[in-house]
């Protein structure tokens, strides 16, 4: 058995972190290392290693977890505008394997990035 990644102890309850969201598909916490005044990340309760290992019956999930992140920037007040990112595998910056899209906002953020 493959060991379970921190997000997944996370959905599990198993080490703590600070919620913003959940309801049965998803799960939105603070980033333990917040790169902007708001970084929060959604994660799906579905174990997904990246975006690379969507399924194409995981699009009305994908649909679900962008109405979330649309609907939390409102609720987290970014209404001067936020970036979602998606670290994908090795070069993409991936260190978590459970797909997660990174919401951030409270500052201007330059582009492109590193
Ligand atoms: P990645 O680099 O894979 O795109 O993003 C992983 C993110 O998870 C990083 O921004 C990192 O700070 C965050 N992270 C790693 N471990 C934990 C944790 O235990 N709790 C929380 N809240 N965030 C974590």
């Amino acid at each position: 058995m493959t060991e379970k990644t921190i997000f997944k102890r996370i959905i599990d309850g198993e080490i703590p972190a600070d919620v913003v969201f959940e309801d049965e598909h998803c799960l939105a916490f603070r980033d333990v290392n917040p790169q902007a005044p708001t970084h929060v990340l959604v994660i799906p309760k579905k174990e997904i290693a990246s975006l690379d290992a969507v399924a194409d019956e995981d699009a009305p999930l994908m649909g679900h977890l962008h109405r979330v992140i649309r609907d939390l920037a409102r609720t987290l007040k970014l209404e001067e505008g936020y970036r979602v990112v998606v670290n994908c595998g090795p070069n993409g910056g991936q260190t978590v394997d459970h797909l997660h899209f990174h919401l951030l906002g409270g500052r201007p953020l330059s582009w492109p990035p590193g």
